[in-house]
Order: C-alpha cells, then sequence, then structure tokens
C-alpha cells in the first residue's frame, strides 16, 4: 500500500467535530459521493488565479485575456481527462444535471430515450417532452446487454432515432455498469449514447474515445473541485448545429434589432452552449482537480479498493444490516455501500452516526428512487430509504474502523442519545 502522503491532500482533513456524547473527534467525512472535499492544489490554484479574475473573451485588457487563456487551457485539460476525441466539443456546464439537460436540448427532434430504470434522477428525468423507453435494470451486467440490444432491435425496426442513457457507477451502490458493452450495442443499432460519469469521473480513468459513447457528463464537486462546474463533451456537429441551450449574451454571434424584433445568428463554435458569463474560476479548479487525479490514478484506485473492501466486508458482517445490489454476478465498484437495516430508521442511524461518532453518511432515496426502494425490498427491508456510506481521497482506515464499531453499537443496542424529528430530519 503506498503511504497516504502519496495521494493529494484535501483540505479539511484535520476538521475536528464536538460529540453530543461529549468531547471531539476527527470529522469522518465518509459522504464522497454526494460531494467530495476540495483538493489542497485546487485551493491553492484557485488563489492563484484570482488575481487574474476578468470576464472572459470580450474584454481586451490584458486581465482578460488571462482570464480567457485560463479558461481555454481548462478545457484543454478536460479534454485529455475525459480523452474525447477531436471532433468533440467539451461545454462547461454547471454539474451532472445541466449537462444532462443540455443533452436533452440538443437531441435531435424526434429522438427516443432509452434510460434504464434505476439510474439516478439527472439520467432520469431531463426527457421531458420526448417519447422515453424504461427498461427495467435486470439482474447481471450480462442481461443488461441482453436488455438493451432486444430494446434497441424494436426500436430501430420501427426507425425511430435513438439515445441511450448509460450509467457508469451508480450512485447507490457503486457497481460499475458495463458501459464500453452496452456503447458498443448502441453504436452497433445506429444510436447516441450518454454517458453519467457522475460517481465514475473522479475515482477511475475514463475514456471518451475508448468507450466509444457520444456524451459524457460529470460534476466538479465530486471529483474535489467546488461546487459550480461540471463538464459536458459530446460531438461538435450536434452540440453547434442545436438551439443554444441557454439563450442570451455569449451564445450569439450577432445580434441585430429590426424594430421590435430581434434577429439572432447564433455562434457557430462551443460558446453557443455556453451563455452568459462563464465560470472561469471554476474551470479553472475542475482542470487542477483533473489534472491532479490523473497524477494519482495508482494511489487513489489502490487508497479506495482498500477502504471500499475493509467497508463492504465490514458492512456485511453486522447482524441485521443489508448491503444492497444491483447486479447478482461479482461486479467491480468504486466505493460507496449503501445498506438497509432491520429495526432502525436510517435517518436516526444517521444521525447517530454524526452526533455520537462525527461520522458524515447519508440517508435517503439519494435520489434514484426507484433503484433504492427496488433494492431494499430485494434485500427484505421496507420503508424505502437507506444509509449511504463513501469513500474518496478525504476518507482514512480509521474513519472506516469508526464507521463499522458505530454500526455495529448503533444496530444492536440502538443510540446513546435520544433523538427527536424536527422538520423530517432526526435531531439530537
Ligand atoms: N448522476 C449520478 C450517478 C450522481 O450520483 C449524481 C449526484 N448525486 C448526479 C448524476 C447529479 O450530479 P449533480 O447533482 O452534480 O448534478
Amino acid at each position: 500500500a503506498p503511504p497516504v502522503s502519496a495521494l493529494p491532500p484535501v483540505v479539511g482533513a484535520d476538521l475536528r467535530v464536538p460529540l453530543v456524547t461529549g468531547g471531539d473527534v476527527p470529522y469522518a467525512n465518509l459522504d464522497h459521493a454526494a460531494s467530495a472535499p476540495c483538493l489542497e492544489a485546487v485551493r491553492d490554484a484557485v488563489d492563484a488565479v484570482l488575481p487574474w479574475y476578468a470576464s472572459v473573451h470580450r474584454g481586451a485588457g490584458l486581465l482578460s485575456q488571462a482570464s480567457t487563456r485560463i479558461y481555454e487551457n481548462a478545457r484543454a485539460t478536460v479534454r485529455r481527462f475525459v480523452d474525447a476525441p477531436p471532433d468533440h466539443d467539451v461545454v462547461f456546464t454547471r454539474n451532472t444535471t445541466d449537462a444532462m439537460n443540455l443533452v436533452a436540448a440538443v437531441l435531435p427532434v424526434g429522438t427516443v430515450v432509452v434510460t434504464f430504470d434505476t439510474d439516478h434522477h439527472a439520467a432520469l428525468l431531463p426527457w421531458a417532452g420526448r417519447r422515453v423507453r424504461r427498461v427495467r435494470a435486470p439482474r447481471t451486467r450480462g442481461e443488461a446487454v441482453a436488455a438493451l440490444e432486444a430494446e434497441l432491435s424494436g426500436l430501430v425496426a420501427d426507425g425511430d432515432r435513438v439515445a441511450v442513457v448509460l450509467t457508469a457507477a451508480s450512485n447507490v451502490t457503486g457497481e460499475l455498469w458495463p458501459v464500453a458493452e452496452l456503447a458498443e450495442v448502441s453504436r452497433r443499432h445506429g444510436a447516441l449514447s450518454v454517458l453519467d460519469a457522475a460517481q465514475w469521473a473522479p475515482h477511475r480513468p475514463v475514456s471518451v474515445s475508448e468507450l466509444g459513447v457520444d456524451f459524457l457528463a460529470f460534476s466538479g464537486h465530486k471529483a474535489y473541485a467546488p461546487f459550480g462546474c461540471g463538464a459536458l463533451t459530446g460531438p461538435a456537429r450536434l452540440l453547434r448545429s442545436a438551439p443554444p441551450y441557454l439563450r442570451g449574451g455569449g451564445a450569439s454571434a450577432l445580434v441585430e434589432s429590426v424594430g421590435a424584433d430581434l434577429r439572432v445568428t447564433w455562434a457557430a463554435g462551443v460558446e453557443r452552449q455556453e451563455a452568459g458569463t462563464p465560470n472561469v474560476v471554476g474551470a479553472h479548479a475542475l482542470a487542477v482537480a483533473c489534472e491532479t487525479l490523473s497524477g494519482h490514478w495508482r494511489g487513489v484506485a489502490e487508497h479506495e479498493d482498500r477502504l471500499a473492501g475493509a467497508l463492504r466486508e465490514g458492512v456485511a458482517a453486522v447482524p441485521g444490516v443489508r448491503p444492497l445490489r444491483l447486479f447478482d454476478d461479482a461486479t467491480p465498484s468504486v466505493g460507496v455501500v449503501s445498506f438497509g437495516v432491520d429495526g432502525i430508521d436510517p435517518g436516526l442511524l444517521a444521525a447517530a452516526l454524526s452526533a455520537e461518532y462525527g461520522i458524515g453518511v447519508r440517508d435517503g432515496a439519494f435520489c434514484a428512487h426507484v433503484a433504492t426502494e427496488r433494492l431494499l425490498a430485494r434485500a427484505g427491508v421496507g420503508g424505502g430509504r437507506a444509509v449511504r456510506v463513501s469513500v474518496g481521497l478525504g476518507a482514512t482506515e480509521e474513519h472506516v474502523d469508526r464507521l463499522l464499531a458505530a454500526l455495529r453499537a448503533v444496530v444492536a443496542s440502538g443510540p446513546a442519545w435520544s433523538y427527536a424529528q424536527r422538520d423530517g430530519r432526526w435531531v439530537p
């Protein structure tokens, strides 16, 4: 195992939190799947770039030119990070949700959208106004490929244009979908593929070129950059020919006023889908996070696999705890583990882990209600809500050990403190 210092450090690693039972402990951030802590390298890079802060593209001044260069360098870095082919554009978005909604806006008219029903809501819901075919997620990865094949054969026989939405890694179970195979099936049927890489891009190298997907989206805040910037890559021919997703300054090459009417010619380049003043600092932060991760993939994977392995094994061994799984066959995973528990409300369990042990986890249905409810029912737990634990660069072995000890104690004997429900959450 590499020494932990070989990993890029994150900010806030020395944060201590008070316990309701007295004293304080180092905060155990086991909620990386929601948002990961910012890398120190990213914080320093943001600090260094702030003096160069000026609006991009439009200004003639030195700062504006510098800012434009920083922004376009960030685009080139993200392109390298996802290994996008030359005929693809990289568009900066707010996050994965924004990116998916942008895809929904640029898909050719009449495109039928195929999704698996266990996807995150960001992949399930942006397709309003289009025909959507929701495929029931099968029990093995092999069946997923066969199910998509069957679905596409029917649609293509009807002459439909199709876009297939794929998830790289489940935000509920961390399991990896067979993306390359699913993308190959899509391609063979002439369908576009759209990959939600929100839970994958921060953890393993991703290559648009090798996977052969058409669109790929991910969020900076899950990849160790701050909130507010994500990216979408996709074919330039689609992104530059569709009407702008947002209309306004920046996206318009030419606005002519004719009486009360505005005649608009939209920009021909990537800026067509980036209306408004862009998030230069966010793009730079995202790019530095990408670059830093790229230099540490081996260490990142070893660290996460070690923690995730201990977590999975430890959680499964706690009596009454029921881990959730999408697939019955052995499936590679990233460091996300969700479970239901017999006899204790997940919200109460999460509150006790926070208040009595200084551990941050998530409870609920994780914006993937179909998946969470189905997998809980399959595991024999009612209620439709689970607890999710997720690791990454801000998590340590001590955090995982503490979580497992806390879980054993709370599940066996209940919380040590008393809690009340307020506004739907448990509070000490
Ligand atoms: N897809 C997956 C798999 C996710 O886990 C998330 C975040 N929970 C999203 C999409 C949406 O990401 P964001 O909230 O950053 O838009």
